[in-house]
């Protein structure tokens, strides 16, 4: 299958100096963010997102099919999908009156910086998911962004500090995003006392299927401290835009007032509740993923100049003598991964997800052929 992907670049934070004239009326924190530079790039073998592997089984198909030509696409839909929203506490055991539910998580880490972060602080760490500094640098007063420590470690001890002063939001994933690795959940706990009740604390769980964690526990009595999910990576919707929020009854009602009212669409709540139904498949996914990954990492191990980082996700990040040809090699035999050599600490980094099978052996296959060839110099 050949399909046209579009590699995302994190925008140039720099004035542009060919502005028109109309580009007056924008705010320099806009205009200062740069354009976004796309690189589309075809390849058969595309592991370059993080996505899952696995499209809907043929019943499921059929029936999501019914569904949308079911839907009343002339009347608007619930203001907000109280029926999705039931489900996903049932499913995540939360009450329903502390989620708030949007098209993507993307969707409500904007809504954080919406409802704590304007005028204020948004402090995370950095190399991290590229989201948070971006919907800070436009809407938020300050970005701070703390050096990841040794083996890719939360800063704790820089965190706090920081956290002492000042008000906004706390962002951090864990599992990581682009590194992989998991925080300790003692390491949060400190991070959430220092940030008290005049930072909201996010913490970003996309991954936490694959590492078999659950920080719902460690926000439940921490009022002002959020868990995202969301149903793009290990429930395999990507395409279907849904992500939630786990949180106190009060903060969830602030972030459902600054997500867009009718936001989620009738389409997107039925086909959510339809995947919804089977959790059981979706973890038989999240196996088949969990044991590519351990013999990904371990094959990764074994090739010479490659160095390949633990991972509790399901991508890992690798390094190679030379991020750039590694990539376009790899491109040439059809297999598409994501550069990240452009991060703080990440030189030479390359960043591939868990396909099928079959797609990770055809990776590690171009891999092999490519860094032999090159010696993964250019
Ligand atoms: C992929 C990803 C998300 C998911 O964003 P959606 O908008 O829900 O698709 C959120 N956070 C991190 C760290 C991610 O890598």
């Amino acid at each position: 299958m050949v399909r046209w992907r579009t590699s995302w670049k994190p925008p140039v934070h720099a004035v542009a100096a060919d502005r028109p004239e109309a580009g007056r009326a924008i705010r320099p924190a806009v205009t200062g963010l740069g354009a976004y530079r796309f690189t589309p790039h075809e390849a058969e073998v595309v592991l370059d997102q993080n996505e899952s592997p696995y499209g809907l089984p043929e019943t499921l198909r059929d029936e999501a099919a019914q569904l949308a030509a079911s839907v009343a696409l002339n009347r608007y839909p619930d203001l907000e999908p109280r029926r999705l929203r039931a489900r996903l506490a049932e499913v995540s055991g939360w009450p329903a009156d502390g989620i708030a539910v949007a098209g993507g998580s993307n969707v409500l880490i904007q809504a954080a910086v919406l409802a704590a972060g304007i005028g204020r602080t948004v402090l995370t760490v950095a190399p991290t998911f590229s989201v948070y500094g971006l919907q800070a640098r436009i809407a938020a007063r300050n970005l701070v962004e703390v050096p990841l420590g040794p083996d890719f470690s939360l800063p704790v001890e820089q965190l706090e500090e920081k956290l002492k002063e000042g008000s906004g939001v706390l962002f951090v994933a864990s599992p990581a995003a682009p590194t992989g690795n998991s925080h300790p959940q003692a390491e949060l706990e400190r991070l959430a006392d220092a940030a008290g009740d005049r930072w909201l604390f996010v913490v970003d769980e996309a991954y936490h299927e694959f590492a078999g964690t659950d920080l719902s526990g460690f926000a439940r009595g921490r009022p002002g401290t959020v868990v995202l999910r969301t149903l793009s990576k290990a429930a395999g919707l990507a395409g279907l835009r849904l992500g939630y929020a786990l949180t106190d009854p009060f903060t969830a009602e602030q972030l459902r007032k600054v997500v867009m009212p009718f936001s989620v669409s009738a389409l997107q709540e039925e086909l959510g509740l339809l995947l919804l139904r089977d959790p059981e498949r979706l973890k038989d996914n999240v196996r088949r993923t969990v044991q590519e990954r351990e013999r990904l990492q371990a094959a990764l191990g074994k090739l010479p100049d490659v160095t390949v980082f633990p991972s509790a996700a399901n991508f890992m990040l690798f390094r190679v003598p030379a991020a750039a040809s590694v990539h376009a090699g790899l491109l040439e035999r059809s297999v598409l991964v994501r550069r990240q050599d452009h991060l703080p600490q990440l030189e030479g980094c390359l960043r591939v997800s868990v396909g099928l099978p079959a797609e990770n052996s055809a990776f590690l296959e171009a891999l092999a052929e490519v860094m032999t060839e090159t010696g993964g110099n250019a």
